[in-house]
């Protein structure tokens, strides 16, 4: 089985649109288009032709290309099922424990509400990549428009069992603010003081910070540190419980 070859496709002021294409069959998908000239630009200039759009969830930024592609290729739409009356030309809805297959790979869905009621992410094991959209972001996490703290920890403890070397392809490049917050809570986090001065080197020649791994999210990320003694501590909540530190570390960040 090959493995995806992913293609990164700037888009609007910080979003990442992600190509994901399986070289076996030729299947093609973008994840959460937000546009469709820059999509049918780059498929251009690889010379691809997209069959699939993944939809994460319903905001503007992640399904405003959906129909002008569908038009264009004649692509399968997938998207939430728990949203489906919001995914613009959706053809299969799908939820916990769906698979997804692109060709010869296979994704796993999860339901990860708390963005909103409706988000999911794909998870393609044998390609070491996670499409989680407005979920999880380098070094931070998505805004609760529509959930409760308990419901994004639960969303994004989901990603718990996944391997340290999995890809985090989120949907914006956030990183650099993300970092300024995360040493507000989590000071004395000496993986974090150098990924964070790694990135200030990154963002200073415009280079993008995304994909990390899974494995430099749960060293540095305070988003899912919920549990470790030293964040706990810096924001005085040494006995909490992991909700009520995650919720507290969003609000702070509501707040910055
Ligand atoms: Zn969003
Ligand atoms: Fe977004």
């Amino acid at each position: 089985m090959a493995r995806l070859r992913i293609h990164r496709i700037p888009a609007r002021t910080d979003n990442y649109l992600w190509l994901a294409h399986e070289p076996d069959t030729d299947t093609v998908a973008i994840v959460d288009p937000a546009d469709a000239e820059p999509v049918i630009a780059k498929c251009g200039e690889l010379g691809l032709h997209l069959t699939h759009i993944l939809n994460t969830h319903h905001h503007g930024d992640h399904i405003g290309g959906n129909l002008a592609l569908k038009a264009h290729y004649d692509c399968v739409i997938i998207g939430p099922a728990a949203d489906r009356d919001r995914i613009p030309g959706i053809d299969i809805a799908v939820g916990e424990d769906d698979t997804v297959a692109l060709g010869t790979e296979t994704a796993r869905v999860f339901d990860v509400p708390g963005h909103t009621r409706g988000h999911i992410a794909y998870w393609f094991a044998n390609s070491d990549a996670l499409f989680c959209g407005d979920t999880l972001f380098a070094l931070g996490c998505g805004r609760l428009f529509e959930g409760t703290p308990a419901q994004m920890w639960n969303s994004l403890s989901k990603f718990a069992p996944l391997p340290d070397s999995t890809r985090v392809y989120c949907a914006h490049e956030y990183t650099q603010a993300n970092a300024r917050f995360a040493l507000t809570v989590d000071p004395n986090n000496k993986a974090l003081r150098q990924r964070a001065a790694e990135i200030d080197r990154l963002r200073a020649k415009d280079t993008p910070t995304v994909p990390s791994t899974l494995g430099e999210e749960r060293a540095t990320n305070p988003f899912l540190r919920a549990e470790d003694a030293g964040l706990k501590a810096a924001i005085g909540l040494t006995t909490a419980d992991p909700v009520a530190v995650f919720a507290e570390t969003r609000k702070r960040k509501d707040n910055f």
